[in-house]
């Protein structure tokens, strides 16, 4: 086995472009001195986006946590939304902060998405909209979740965070439901420092949500919502014409390593990993591992990887609906497979230049740690 990393190893590492390029970049906005609301890298990034993303309609956010909450305030809902509790916080965040009431429906054992069987269930007259995430990259069962939208006249948002550039049958991902949110964060596999994106279908929907992101203003006289500053500037913009033109290679490196880990821990009893759809092409986002039955318990795998320098994440621990400013509203009691898999998954290191050595030393660490 290699030596203890010298240098801590975290769970992701933010891809950069050469300097240079992104330097490069920066000579036209000090020439124009247009540092945002909509300057020109806005507008080339939007239209390259479109095309990398292979979506008809899409909308550029500050970051994709503002992409949400405005994408769900511009389909002016009312009552209750069936959402997921295994995720990040922005989600159910969102669907609050738009005086909505989340309704948490379980995941799957398979893929950790939204259980579909029990979707319906949780339907009221009160139901407005269903805000499935595509967790960890792995694709919701989009077919039966527009199946179920369209029969109760529900509209589906999907959190895309996890997907960028996915495709389903060589279709982007953002292509179903009526909004999908794409997150590019300094953490995910493609980053413009902070920002997001929402892909849309009813064209309506364009004008509402360029003025969502602006104030509500729709022109030097008139207000029409009550909206935010969602605006992505410049620079952001920058970034993400330069990290578009890396990553489909950065995506490639993934893959080598995330075949690497799977090499190593596929097959072993009490280590489950997600099966691959050969129908969707992945992101490799990240690296999920499940332990169950395993001979040693997820937090004792976790310290012992943090005693050699390797810091995996718990992600999605605790679920939302054990937050502490959800506690009084909910219980994670009520979505018990997201609550056991909490406490049993491992999110390992996983980003372009991380070397296949330290995944080695990972899996033998994990591999020791059962013996
Ligand atoms: C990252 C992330 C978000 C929020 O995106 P930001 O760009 O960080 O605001 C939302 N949902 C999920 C599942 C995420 O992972």
């Amino acid at each position: 086995m290699m030596k203890k990393p010298d240098k801590p190893v975290l769970v992701t590492r933010s891809s950069l472009p050469p300097l240079e390029e992104y330097v490069e970049m920066l000579k036209p906005i000090w020439d124009s001195a247009w540092l945002t609301n909509m300057g020109a890298y806005h507008e080339k990034f939007k239209e390259q986006l479109k095309r990398y993303l292979k979506v008809g309609s899409l909308e550029l956010f500050v970051n994709g946590h503002m992409a949400l909450e405005l994408a769900i305030q511009a389909m002016e809902l009312q009552g209750e939304v069936i959402t997921t509790p295994f995720t990040f916080a922005s989600t159910t965040h969102a669907i609050v902060r738009n005086g909505l009431t989340p309704v948490f429906c379980d995941i799957n054992e398979k893929d950790y998405t939204m259980d579909v069987d029990l979707i319906e269930g949780l339907i009221t007259e009160k139901t407005c909209a269903i805000v499935p995430v595509h967790v960890y990259g792995n694709l919701c069962d989009v077919e039966r979740i527009q199946e179920i939208g369209d029969r109760h006249h529900l509209k589906v948002i999907y959190d895309a965070a996890h997907t960028f550039g996915e495709e389903l049958d060589g279709e982007g991902v953002g292509a179903w439901g009526d909004a999908s949110m794409f997150s590019f964060h300094a953490t995910k596999v493609f980053h413009s420092i902070e920002g997001g994106a929402v892909a849309f279908k009813e064209k309506a929907l364009e004008r509402r949500l360029y003025q969502l992101k602006n104030f509500g203003i729709m022109d030097s006289e008139t207000v029409e919502y009550v909206g935010a500053n969602g605006k992505m500037n410049e620079f952001q913009a920058a970034m993400g014409l330069c990290n578009l033109r890396h990553v489909e290679e950065e995506i490639g490196k993934r893959r080598e390593l995330a075949m690497r880990y799977r090499q190593r821990l596929e097959g072993i009893e009490g280590i489950r990993l997600c099966r691959e759809n050969p129908r969707v092409k992945y992101n490799y986002a990240y690296m999920p591992v499940v332990f169950d039955g395993y001979k040693a318990e997820r937090d004792e795998i976790f310290q012992a990887l943090k005693e050699k320098n390797i810091y995996t994440r718990k992600y999605f621990y605790p679920c939302v609906n054990s937050y502490e400013c959800y506690r009084e509203r909910f219980r994670a009691e009520d979505t018990p497979v997201a609550d056991r898999i909490s406490k049993q998954v491992l999110t390992l290191p996983l980003y372009a230049d991380l070397p296949v050595e330290i995944v080695d030393f990972v899996c033998d660490t994990i591999l020791e740690a059962g013996e």
